[in-house]
């Protein structure tokens, strides 16, 4: 059913992110509920966003391979001297969502070989907490809203890709993968 929205009220509207709550007064629709949400309204969210502690959303639960957590560890303390796995997470997921994913010939070569050796994946899982900044976390949520997923399941979908791309070492066509880990990890 069509609505023209002609019946509107300001009303104290509410939008959950992770556990925090964004509280606001906004213009409602009395017929089918729709919100307006305007440049003001986003402004305002945008703003309270960046007023959260910078890594005050956390992603519980992953259910990450034991084997790639081991995979994870070894290969951060080759790129920065020191074991810092959520760094690697981190990282590994925005290098997926901002690089991988935005090179479709990439992103099918990753496929392919993730297919390929997807079999290596250890059944034992080590749960993992991933604390993620708010601009991030808004990121991720909708990137995995867009791929049907949970987040739980599009990080682990991310870091297991990403490992086992880089795994072999001799494959060219992932250096720029490996390097892009390794300077993000490096600078963590
Ligand atoms: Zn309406």
């Amino acid at each position: 059913m069509n609505c023209n929205h002609t019946s509107i009220t300001k009303k104290q509207i509410t939008k959950s992110v992770g556990s925090k709550i964004f509280k606001t007064e906004a213009l409602v629709c009395n017929d089918c509920n729709a919100l307006r949400w305007d440049g003001e309204i986003q402004g305002k969210f945008d703003k309270w966003l960046t007023s959260l502690p910078r890594d005050s959303f956390t992603v519980q639960e992953v259910k990450l391979p034991t084997n790639i957590v081991e995979f994870i560890e070894q290969k951060s303390i080759e790129f920065s001297g020191k074991k810092n796995r959520s760094a690697m997470v981190r990282a590994m997921i925005s290098i997926w969502c901002n690089f991988v994913d935005r090179n479709n010939e990439l992103a099918d070569a990753v496929e392919r070989e993730y297919d390929l050796k997807k079999s290596i994946l250890a059944q034992n899982i080590y749960r993992e907490n991933v604390r993620l900044s708010p601009k991030f976390y808004m990121q991720v949520r909708a990137q995995a809203e867009l791929s049907e997923m949970s987040m739980q399941e599009f990080i682990v979908a991310c870091v297991e890709r990403i490992s086992i791309a880089i795994m072999n070492e001799g494959e060219v066509k992932f250096y720029d993968i490996k390097n892009r880990l390794s300077d993000i990890v490096a600078a963590a």
